[in-house]
């Protein structure tokens, strides 16, 4: 089973994840870019037995604005370090975050609000897919 290490910035917070993702994409929502400071949010979805905090778990930092989102980064840098989405029982590992990932996004998502349009061929939903709570609307690019 691969395994990949990563850490937030500072390195303080390490964490491990281990196995396949559940799915890896783009998201282009507001909350992802405000958070961030980017234009888009790689993601890697996770189920919450494949991630583990190995180390600095006293400097994992929570922040909640939705119940949809935990967005968890690191007290002493601020670096970010991964999303859990309790209500879809998977956490957002940021492709950033664990560099030797192969990472190979299926999908766009929260199309609707890009503000960096990507012309990859891949399917792009205006906001979530319909198991995901989404309308499964279809976006052009
Ligand atoms: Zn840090
Ligand atoms: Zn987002």
């Amino acid at each position: 089973m691969a395994t990949h290490h990563g850490e937030c910035f500072c390195g303080a917070v390490k964490i491990e994840v281990s196995g396949d993702p559940e799915g890896m994409g783009y998201c282009h929502c507001r909350s992802c870019r405000s958070w961030s400071g980017g234009p888009v949010n790689a993601f890697s979805l996770w189920k919450p037995d494949a991630v583990r905090v190995t180390a600095g778990s006293d400097q994992l930092a929570m922040y909640q604005k939705t119940p949809v989102s935990q967005r968890q980064y690191c007290k002493t840098c601020g670096g970010h370090v991964m999303t859990n989405h309790p209500p879809l029982g998977l956490i957002d590992v940021f492709a950033a975050t664990i560099p030797t990932l192969d990472f190979k996004p299926g999908v766009h998502v929260n199309y609707g609000e890009t503000v960096l349009p990507i012309k990859d061929g891949l399917p792009k939903f205006k906001d979530f897919p319909k198991e995901f709570g989404g309308s499964g609307e279809m976006a052009s690019e």
